[in-house]
């Protein structure tokens, strides 16, 4: 499978775009911003988009979404006790100093436990609350990867100081949806370097 991640935007926000080499099917999770970029990484590889996936709303994630939909036709995916956040754009723009972008319509709620397809291989959607209500990561089993959003990151964890943040939540969500899952488990969250389930077990002070 096809897998690149680019950090965009100024918060370098970590885009993924998935890709199927047979059918040409790519999924993108959290298309916050640089939309040219993500674009000519889809054209380059002639990748078609049938999905647009939002691990939370914050607007470093959520920010190019509604621009993605336009340029590709693709359905936007979220969980819905992140609408109150995409509902607030101006709000979030005004926090980063930045221009408020139009605001994506979500086509598809997802649920925990929800199966996306990207050509032949399985994304397993887990609701790990407490970064936002509305926080999911998304597990490719076939692959061992977890693409974290903002709930765990290399040694830490996403804050929880910002509206619908929750610090007991997303320490239970980490303890019982991410750290059952096998050491081996790559981890690309959604700001800064990679980790593994095993390296957060053992290192992360936020999960003693
Ligand atoms: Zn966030």
């Amino acid at each position: 499978m096809i897998h690149e991640i680019l950090p965009v935007g100024i918060l370098q926000c970590n885009c993924s775009i998935l890709g199927d080499e047979q059918s040409k099917e790519a999924l993108v999770v959290d298309p916050g911003d640089n939309i040219p970029q993500i674009l000519g990484i889809l054209s380059r590889h002639g990748l078609r988009v049938t999905a647009i996936v939002i691990t939370h709303a914050h607007i470093d994630h959520i920010g190019g979404a509604e621009k993605l939909k336009q340029a590709t036709g693709a359905p936007v995916y979220m969980n819905a006790a992140d609408l109150p956040l995409r509902d607030r754009l101006d709000v979030q723009a005004a926090w980063l100093g930045v221009e408020q972008p139009e605001a994506a319509q979500i086509d598809v709620q997802l649920r925990d436990g929800d199966r996306l397809r990207v050509g032949g291989t399985e994304l397993d959607v887990l609701h790990t609350p407490g970064h936002t209500q509305g926080s999911v990561c998304l597990l490719v089993p076939a692959e061992g990867k977890l693409i974290a959003g903002d709930t765990l990151f290399r040694e830490s964890i996403g804050r929880t100081d910002l509206p619908g943040g929750d610090y007991g939540q997303i320490l239970k969500s980490i303890h019982h949806k991410l750290l059952v899952l096998p050491d081996e488990t790559l981890v690309i969250p959604g700001h800064g370097p990679n980790t593994t389930i095993g390296h957060e077990r053992q290192a992360n002070l936020f999960l003693r």
